[in-house]
């Protein structure tokens, strides 16, 4: 029986939106948190930029560590050998990629100004696939970009190509959130029986239905015979209205109508760190979770009606249809009301070794508290506020990755 897997993008699309980006500290943090839940595939960054590659090296090493398991790193890039080759030159540890190109007709022309036409997509793909193909690695995922606004035709061509050139997976992206469940489980459903190879599915939300499609797309393509793997991010955040919400995506599919008995995760999924990484993501994007969020608002369990507060008082599920335990919430928090030590890029020792005491982390001597001091120092400039309890943690327990993530020069 075909399986659901997520990928999740935040630390790809989510970081390339808009006013929105996130320390490569974060992105790390990102990383571990998703790998805490179950989540099959980080598509951890940009292989290409130059800015990524201690962070990108730093976290295979993680994994190469046991600490990122058994979660898998993708790198996005786009589907040309330059871009392959430079990905290899920069991250040669990196072991998954996947390859992005235009296909519909709208892109084709509208960006390469007729320089281009389908053929040279499929060319330039295929010599793509080749060159990855060429290195030691483990999954090479292709992505048709306006896949929704793409001749089904052209799609399957495409989708056959790679996989003759050895891809492992084919990407539907939704790019401009223009489809509808409806469409994208009829389209999904085709590729998957037609191309006979897993297919991912990546939707956005500038029609409001991101969520709706991944999960009716993901129906489409198990349907199909093929395992589904659904891109999301972290609290939905991503390129203009964002795109598929992690934590909805989830419960959709283990609590939506008639779903978990067919539709089914590869992997087990723990949604118990659900408001944990949204809390985290939220605050590292600086960016507040709605009220009304699926799962990890603040009005997501709270009733005051009469009727609404007297029902869920007497059954929890006659208002309910979850627990908020299960998403990790109604643990008490520790909010400081009076003085406050927080950490920051001019901090001393005295006020770090403060904090630290207050989560029981102790250094041997004050040489090892010093230079834990500097790391967070660092990281402080980086992030510009102060870091939470689990990236001091990190930084204390892997001081080596840390100075890893906080070393960027630029080309000179
Ligand atoms: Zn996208």
């Amino acid at each position: 029986m075909a399986k659901i897997y997520l990928i999740d993008v935040t630390n790809r699309d989510g970081v390339q939106t808009a006013k929105l980006g996130l320390s490569k500290l974060a992105k790390t943090m990102i990383n571990m948190y998703l790998n805490e839940m179950g989540v099959y595939q980080s598509e951890f960054g940009f292989p290409t930029t130059r800015h990524e590659s201690h962070y990108l090296r730093a976290n295979l090493k993680l994994q190469e560590m046991g600490v990122l398991q058994p979660i898998r790193l993708g790198g996005w890039i786009r589907a040309t050998v330059e871009d392959v080759e430079t990905t290899f030159k920069l991250v040669p540890e990196i072991k998954d990629l996947n390859l992005s190109i235009s296909t519909s007709s709208q892109m084709i022309n509208g960006k390469f100004g007729g320089a281009k036409n389908t053929e040279d997509i499929l060319r330039m793909l295929t010599e793509a696939v080749d060159a990855a193909k060429a290195h030691n690695i483990q999954s090479v995922g292709v992505n048709a970009e306006d896949a929704s606004r793409t001749d089904t035709e052209f799609l399957l061509r495409f989708g056959s190509a790679a996989k003759e050139h050895g891809a492992d997976r084919f990407r539907y992206c939704d790019t401009l959130g223009y489809d509808n469940p409806f469409s994208i489980y009829e389209t999904c459903k085709l590729l998957a029986e037609e191309l006979e190879m897993p297919i991912e599915l990546h939707c956005h939300g500038d029609l409001g239905m991101a969520v709706a499609n991944s999960v009716a797309g993901a129906m489409g393509v198990i349907d199909g015979g093929q395992d589904a793997y659904i891109n999301t991010t972290v609290n939905g955040i991503g390129e203009r209205a964002g795109n598929a919400d992690l934590v909805a995506v989830i419960l959709a599919l283990k609590k939506g109508k008639g779903l978990a008995k067919k539709y089914k995760f590869g992997i087990p999924v723990h949604l118990k760190t659900a408001y944990k990484i949204c809390k985290y993501a939220s605050y590292a994007f600086r960016v507040p979770i709605p009220i009304n969020q699926t799962g990890v608002g603040a009005n997501a369990f709270a009733h005051s009606s009469g009727i609404h507060a007297d029902g869920v008082l007497k059954d929890p599920q006659n208002y309910e249809l979850y627990d908020f335990k299960e998403l990790g919430r109604g643990e008490p928090e520790m909010v400081e009301t009076g003085r406050e030590i927080s950490s920051g890029q001019y901090s001393g020792i005295s006020g770090f070794r403060h904090i630290m005491g207050k989560m029981e982390i102790h250094f041997e001597n004050s040489n090892e508290a010093g230079e834990i001091l500097e790391l967070v120092r660092y990281a402080n400039v980086l992030a510009q506020e102060p870091l939470v309890a689990d990236e001091l943690r990190f930084i204390a327990k892997y001081p080596d990755i840390a100075r890893d993530l906080l070393t960027m020069t630029p080309l000179s």
